[in-house]
């Protein structure tokens, strides 16, 4: 008995259509242009339609933005703090004053296990509120708005293309409780155009480390030993890695995660965070 083919094969794949609009007066070219056209208006028509039935609000102060795709309203968008020059070519921390990027005194002291990082903005009540309701209450609408935000961002083309995107992982025990890790949800958002790149299971979190929340550099770091391992070996050794995550603080967990990586041969790793919330240096 012969079961017949699931999906069936694409009429098209078969036996390519080639339609002729000059039939009907126009050519091919000027058809695809009036389609555009038509498509374009269309989008505008049912986008002003949404934004008369559902009014978009800015997710931090609730104002309407008065378009849909306004991600904040303008006076919120004005109050952001994009981390820009001057800020520092290693740890990208922001600097207040002075005309050009240099080392920061902690790059200077100190190494990095990570080549580069590099975070969008500065660690303020809008952005802290945005990814606070990510977090803690599950509210998505963030996102959409990192996504769009982040094409305004002028260092995130400091980084060098990666081989993968590895978000920072959350303990078995926290993503249960969560729900979801927001690390892989602003790697998807930020990189919607490199999903085959953007891998969940290379790095896992071995121990149930307590909350960084209040805590300084050497006890994170305490915190952090051993935390982190690298899982599919093979399939890294060499390859640029671009760890991400929502916040640096003191950078412990980002370095934790770099230094496993480095150990087991990656060439280069670097680090994109949604923001820095430690000190802008003047
Ligand atoms: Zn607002
Ligand atoms: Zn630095």
């Amino acid at each position: 008995m012969s079961f017949p083919k699931y999906p069936p094969p694409l009429l098209s794949a078969q036996s390519p259509i080639k339609r002729n609009y000059d039939v009907v007066g126009v050519s091919n070219k000027e058809y695809a242009f009036i389609m555009k056209m038509v498509k374009e208006k269309f989008t505008d028509l049912v986008m002003a339609g949404l934004d008369l039935l559902f009014p978009p609000t800015c997710p931090h102060c609730k104002e309407m933005t008065g378009h849909q795709n306004r991600f904040l309203c303008v006076e919120c968008f004005s109050l952001l703090n994009f981390i820009k020059t001057p800020y520092c070519t290693c740890c990208g921390r922001s600097f207040s004053s002075g005309d050009d990027n240099h080392l920061c005194g902690d790059c200077l002291k100190s190494s990095w296990n990570f080549d580069k990082a590099r975070s969008i903005f500065v660690y303020e009540e809008i952005i802290a509120g945005l990814i606070h309701g990510l977090k803690y209450s599950g509210n998505m609408t963030g996102l959409a708005t990192f996504q769009h935000l982040s094409r305004h961002s002028p260092v995130l083309d400091d980084l060098t293309i990666p081989d993968f995107i590895v978000p920072v992982p959350l303990h078995i025990k926290r993503l249960r409780e969560r729900g979801f890790n927001q690390a892989l949800l602003l790697a998807r958002k930020i990189f919607p155009g490199e999903t085959e790149k953007i891998k969940y299971d290379l790095l896992l979190r071995q121990m149930d480390t307590p909350t960084q929340t209040g805590l300084g550099g050497k006890e994170r770091r305490r915190n952090l030993k051993n935390a982190f391992v690298v899982k599919k070996t093979s399939e890294i050794i060499g390859k640029n890695i671009l760890i991400i995550d929502d916040v640096f603080t003191t950078g412990a967990t980002v370095n934790a995660c770099a230094k496993v990586l480095k150990t087991v041969g990656c060439k280069k790793v670097e680090v994109m965070t949604i923001c820095r919330a430690d000190k802008t240096l003047s």
